[in-house]
Order: C-alpha cells, then sequence, then structure tokens
C-alpha cells in the first residue's frame, strides 16, 4: 500500500486507493484534517489539534506554517519573519528552528506532522506503512522539493514521488483521461493562494505558469470581518476589543463561523456576549455585504489569474478545465468569479480541503501498479550530457528538466580524417569530465573526412520512466548507433545531493578548468590549420612573413601547455593577426582558380 499525502501550510491531510475509489483517512474524531502545527513540550510533542491549543497556550513553543520555511535559506524569509512568534536561526546555509536551547530544521518538524499522517494510516488501514506520494506547490524549486522528501524520510517513508499540488487535484477529478487539453487549478486556502495553467498531452501534465500570493487567503476575509466588529464594538458599546486578547479571539472565531455559514445562507446572524456587564454585540451580515468587504482581495485573484495565462500564453477561452482547490472556494462569489473569468464551470464537486490529498492516493495507485495505462511527470534530478574535446562535459538535458522530454545538438569531428567518434554519456553538474558520472560509451562509425567536416547529430531522450536513450546520427551518411540507460540506477539521493552540492562549492574553479580546455582546443586546431596555410601560400607571400608567422605559431604553441586561459587566448590573437594577409592571399587565390576552372568548363561546353 502507497500513501497520498498533502502535507499543506495550515492543514495536512492523507488518503489511499480503495479499490478504484480514493479516500482520505480520518482520525479518531472522524475528521480527515490535521492542522499542520506542532507543538513542543519538555517530554515530547503534540501534532495537530492538540497542538492548536497549545499555540494559545504556548506561542514561542508551537510551529505553525513550516511550509513556509521549508528547503530555505533565513535570507529568503525575511519578509516572513513578522508573521512568526517563535525564533529562527541559520546553520549550515538551512533554517532552524530554536525551541528553547534545541534547534529543529523544518524537514525534522515537518516529519512530526508525517509520523502522525503515517500513524492513522497505519491504524486505519491494519498495516504498516512505508511508502508515501507527497504534493508540493508547483513553484517548489528543488531544493525545497528536496526537503519535502527529506522530511518523508525522517518519518520513515519512503517518498516514491514528489507530485505538484494543481496535477494531484486534476488527477483527483480524473482530468488524466482526457487526450488533451490547458487546465487551471485556482487554489484559495486559509493563508495562501496559487493559479497554476497545466497542459495536459497524452495523460502528461506539464506546469506552463504559476502565480498567486503566498500571503493572502481565507484569514484575510476573517480579518477584514473582525476589523468591522472591533469598530462597531467600540462605537456602539464603548467595549476596546484591543485591551482583551480573550474578546478578540472570540470575535476571530465568531467571524470565521459567520463567513463559513455565508457560504449557504444569504443572511447570517451574529451574537458575542461582552463581558463586563456590556451586554451583548448583535448585527447580521447579508452575503452582499461580505462579497463588498472582500471584493478588492478576490480581484487580486482574479490579476494572477490573467497572468499566469499570459505567462502560459494561452486565452481565457482556451482553458478547457477549471479546478476549485481549498476551503475558501465554497465562497459563492469566488465560484462566480472564477467561471466568469474562464467561461467555464469549475469543478467542485469533491470536497476542496480533500481534493490535492486525494489525488495524491490516484497517483499512488498507479505506482502500485493499480492502473499501468497512464504516465505521469517527473524531473530528472541531474544533468545528462557527453564528453566534448578536451575532456568537458556538454549537458544536453538540464537538471530539473521534466520528463518525458527529449533534446538534440549537432556535433563534429576534431582530428582531421578522423574515421570514428566516441560517445560518452555523462550525469552530473560539473564541467569535467572526470568529476562526473560515466553512464555509458559507444562508437560511430564516419567516413574520413577534414577535422570539422561531418555533423553528427546526438539525441537524448527521457521517457516517462526515467530511461535515457541516447542516438547519434551521421546526417551525411544516414548511419546512426544508440544506447538505452537508466541514470537512476545505482544512485541514492544522498550521491544525487553530494552532486549538486559539489557542483556549487567547485563552480568557480570548474569554469576556470573549461576555460584553460577550451582555450588549449581551439590553439591546437589554429595550429593545425595555420600550418596547412603555410604551405599552401609560403610562395605567395614574402620571407620575412613566413617567419613572422612560423615564430607565432611557436609562440602559441608553446603557450598552449600554460594553465592560463588569457595567456593560450592572447597568442592565438596574435596568430590571428599575422595570418590576416596570408588568408586574403589564399582566399583570392582560391577564388582566381575557381574562375579558370569554370572558363575551363565553359569552353568544353
Ligand atoms: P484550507 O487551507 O484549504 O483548509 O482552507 C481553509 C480556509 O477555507 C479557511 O480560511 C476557512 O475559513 C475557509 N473555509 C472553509 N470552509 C468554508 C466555507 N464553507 N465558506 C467559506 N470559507 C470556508
Amino acid at each position: 500500500m502507497i500513501i497520498g499525502i498533502d502535507l499543506g501550510t495550515t492543514n495536512s491531510l492523507v488518503a489511499y486507493m480503495d479499490g478504484d475509489h480514493c479516500r482520505v483517512i480520518p482520525g479518531p474524531d472522524g475528521r480527515a484534517t490535521v492542522p499542520s502545527i506542532v507543538g513542543f513540550l519538555d517530554n515530547g510533542m503534540l501534532v495537530g489539534d492538540p497542538a492548536r491549543e497549545h499555540l494559545v497556550r504556548s506561542p514561542s513553543r508551537t510551529v505553525y506554517s513550516v511550509k513556509r520555511f521549508m528547503g530555505k535559506a533565513l535570507a529568503d524569509v525575511a519578509d516572513e519573519l513578522k508573521y512568526f512568534p517563535y525564533t529562527l536561526q541559520e546553520k549550515g546555509g538551512v533554517i532552524r528552528i530554536q525551541i528553547g536551547d534545541t534547534l529543529y530544521s523544518p524537514p525534522q518538524v515537518s516529519a512530526t506532522i508525517l509520523k502522525e499522517l503515517k500513524r492513522r494510516a497505519e491504524a486505519h488501514l491494519g498495516e504498516d506503512i512505508t511508502k508515501a506520494v507527497i504534493t508540493v506547490p508547483a513553484y517548489f524549486n528543488d531544493s525545497q522539493r528536496q526537503a519535502t522528501k527529506d522530511a518523508g524520510r525522517i518519518a520513515g517513508l519512503d517518498v516514491l514521488r514528489i507530485l505538484n499540488e494543481p496535477t494531484a487535484a486534476s488527477l483527483a477529478y480524473g482530468l488524466q483521461q482526457r487526450t488533451r487539453g490547458f487546465i487551471a487549478v485556482y487554489d484559495l486556502g486559509g493563508g495562501t493562494f496559487d493559479i497554476s495553467i497545466l497542459k495536459l498531452k497524452d495523460g502528461i501534465f506539464e506546469v506552463l505558469a504559476t502565480n498567486g500570493n503566498t500571503h493572502l487567503g481565507g484569514d484575510d476575509f476573517d480579518r477584514r470581518m473582525v476589523e468591522v466588529v472591533v469598530q462597531d464594538m467600540n462605537t456602539r458599546h464603548g467595549v476596546r476589543v484591543e485591551e482583551s486578547q480573550e474578546l478578540m479571539q472570540t470575535i476571530r472565531l465568531e467571524a470565521e463561523k459567520t463567513k463559513r455559514r455565508l457560504s449557504d445562507e444569504r443572511q447570517v446572524h451574529m451574537a458575542i456576549s461582552l463581558s463586563d456587564g456590556k451586554g451583548i454585540y448583535e448585527r447580521t451580515w447579508s452575503r452582499d455585504e461580505f462579497e463588498a468587504l472582500i471584493v478588492d482581495l478576490v480581484e487580486q485573484t482574479m490579476a494572477s489569474c490573467r497572468l499566469a495565462m499570459k505567462d502560459a500564453e494561452v486565452e481565457p477561452g482556451q482553458i478547457d478545465e477549471v479546478v476549485l482547490v481549498g476551503g475558501s472556494t465554497r465562497i459563492p462569489f469566488i465560484h462566480d468569479r472564477v467561471r466568469a473569468l474562464f467561461g467555464k464551470t469549475p469543478h467542485c464537486d469533491l470536497n476542496p480541503d480533500e481534493v490535492v490529498a486525494l489525488g495524491a492516493a490516484v497517483q499512488a495507485g498507479i505506482l502500485a501498479g493499480d492502473n499501468k495505462d497512464m504516465l505521469l511527470l517527473d524531473v530528472t534530478p541531474l544533468s545528462l550530457g557527453i564528453e566534448t574535446m578536451g575532456g568537458v562535459m556538454n549537458a544536453i538535458i538540464r537538471r530539473n528538466t521534466t520528463i518525458p522530454t527529449s533534446a538534440r545538438e549537432m556535433f563534429t569531428t576534431s582530428v582531421e580524417g578522423q574515421t570514428s567518434v566516441d560517445i560518452h554519456i555523462l550525469q552530473g553538474e560539473r564541467d569535467l569530465v572526470k568529476d562526473n558520472r560515466s553512464l555509458a560509451r559507444f562508437q560511430l562509425k564516419v567516413p574520413p573526412l577534414p577535422a570539422g567536416g561531418p555533423r553528427i547529430e546526438v539525441t537524448f531522450l527521457i521517457d516517462a520512466n526515467g530511461m535515457l536513450n541516447v542516438t547519434a546520427a551521421d546526417i551525411r551518411t544516414g548511419q546512426s548507433q544508440s544506447v538505452v540507460v537508466k541514470p537512476s540506477y545505482g544512485l541514492t539521493d544522498d550521491e544525487v545531493e553530494n552532486m549538486i552540492r559539489e557542483s556549487f562549492q567547485f563552480a568557480q574553479q570548474d569554469v576556470q578548468a573549461r576555460q584553460v580546455i577550451e582555450a588549449r582546443v581551439e590553439a591546437e586546431s589554429i595550429v593545425t590549420s595555420t600550418e596547412l596555410a603555410l604551405q599552401r601560400g609560403m610562395d605567395l607571400i614574402g620571407r620575412e612573413e613566413v617567419q613572422t608567422i612560423q615564430q607565432a605559431v611557436a609562440e602559441l604553441r608553446a603557450a598552449k601547455n600554460q594553465n592560463d586561459h588569457r595567456v593560450i587566448r592572447s597568442k592565438i590573437a596574435d596568430v590571428e593577426h599575422v595570418t590576416h594577409h596570408l588568408a586574403e592571399v589564399l582566399m583570392d587565390a582560391t577564388l582566381k582558380e575557381a574562375l579558370e576552372n569554370k572558363k575551363l568548363s565553359e569552353v568544353r561546353d
């Protein structure tokens, strides 16, 4: 059994495939959502609802919204700090949350939530669970995805796939069964808003664009209502709400409750009792009034949708399916605005709080082999490429490219009369071949031609299962050779992480080494071609000029082995400078020859 997990900013859920149906797993209280909150006690931790209560009592020892810190450095979240009462530190380039004297990494805190979900699933299904699919926002970068995987590992879960939340929502509605189309996923939760534009082709989802606001959601609607009530209480009852934390908290809860009821009723009565014999505060809210209060916030989300469509280069009319995600999309006004914008009735039959977890379960079912005819996107963890002259790696498919994918590049030979080319396939982020991983090598036969003559097309294709197929073809002869390898075979996550880390660590050193090698390769070819030109043009230029050129070539040959690419480059420039005249003379001679040949053939005709 593989479970599907929606690890959310405010709430998390776990779901699984029960035959053909995906189902969320409820907790002991019957509710499926676990608030993504972790409370730290002296002798343990609280997760979910108990931690929410702990938040009120001990805010500095309760962590919420940890998802915002996943895979980030302290500098990345400078703007967020004002929202959080707890202390953040940095260690090893990673944020740590300080609780008392102990530092916790965000994956550690997230792992506590995952463990709770794992425990629920095990209790419900009556078996040990060790494998999961976890969802992340489509805009999460590689380190945020990696941090999510790490959290899974800490919780004792093998994370088989990190799935994009909008893709999960589309899967929950079975949209993969369409052959092709554009999908808009509008996700408005309690604290965040995301819009994603997906392209579906042959059962494969591709994220074309995302937009949103990481601090916009249902909480802001509550806050607007709270402001009205606070103002009202002051003018009507002379109550200064700011002075009572408790009253403030009651208003917040009542506002949220009223907001929810306004999704079903056109009018809702609100009553809050005031302490100190000040009576009861009463107010009737109409749906129209509520809509007027939030219209500007809703319009902001519409503007984001338009920007995302612009980035994805699609018009609203081209969107085939619209999916609603997140509790706030239950608000009828939002539903209507989304329908008006895209000109389509959005999918909203499933519980918008559960739809991402349900989709994660669908993906888990596919991975478990329940549905074999479906392909789904993954990304390449490391770059793939081939070796070129001088031991340099030339990347053809970059790290983090969504698969399936293919890319092709043209290459040529560097040696006169070469009869075969060596295709050496590499994986890794470093510039030099020796620092990367060798995956396979093969040879392609080519007819002997001058250096630079053959045109060899190298194609890399990664299929949906991550298999890499490399083909090299000689464009002139049509001859080709290919090989199939599994790039991820035998690589642990740690090794992948290590390779990426090293590529950053050695970046500067690598660039220098590459520049030296490239300059040497160029120097080599200039020495050879200049000597050839000199043989042909010896009699057409003066003795002194011949000597100058020979001298410059000798200096370039000597400089070639230096480790400073600038020295080599300057000698290359010298040779180019002194051979300028020779090149012109040879060009004239060639032209003259060609003209004479033409005349001859005209006479013969
Ligand atoms: P989520 O993060 O998806 O759990 O979204 C929670 C947000 O949805 C909170 O701001 C809730 O107040 C809001 N929400 C839940 N149900 C409703 C509803 N029926 N009407 C309006 N907002 C709702």
